[in-house]
């Protein structure tokens, strides 16, 4: 079911138009600014995990320890 943003109503899935019928917010940019944020925090997540997992991998330590000592 699709809300208002601003003013929470409710909006029949039907309805296209780009304003809210009751208090006139302007749907589209609403919509557009909150899924950007979302992407953003969504993708800022992703990239923690990535991250904790890689840490954990122990060829990773390897690779550095080799970085630091090229040859044995
Ligand atoms: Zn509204």
């Amino acid at each position: 079911m699709r809300k208002c943003p601003k003013c929470e109503k409710r909006l029949s899935p039907l309805y296209f138009g780009t304003a809210c019928k009751y208090c006139g917010a302007d749907l589209l940019y609403y919509h557009f600014d909150e899924r950007l944020e979302q992407d953003a925090q969504k993708a800022a997540a992703q990239e923690e995990k990535v991250e904790r997992l890689l840490n954990k991998l122990p060829f990773r330590r390897k690779k550095r320890q080799q970085a630091i000592k090229p040859n044995p």
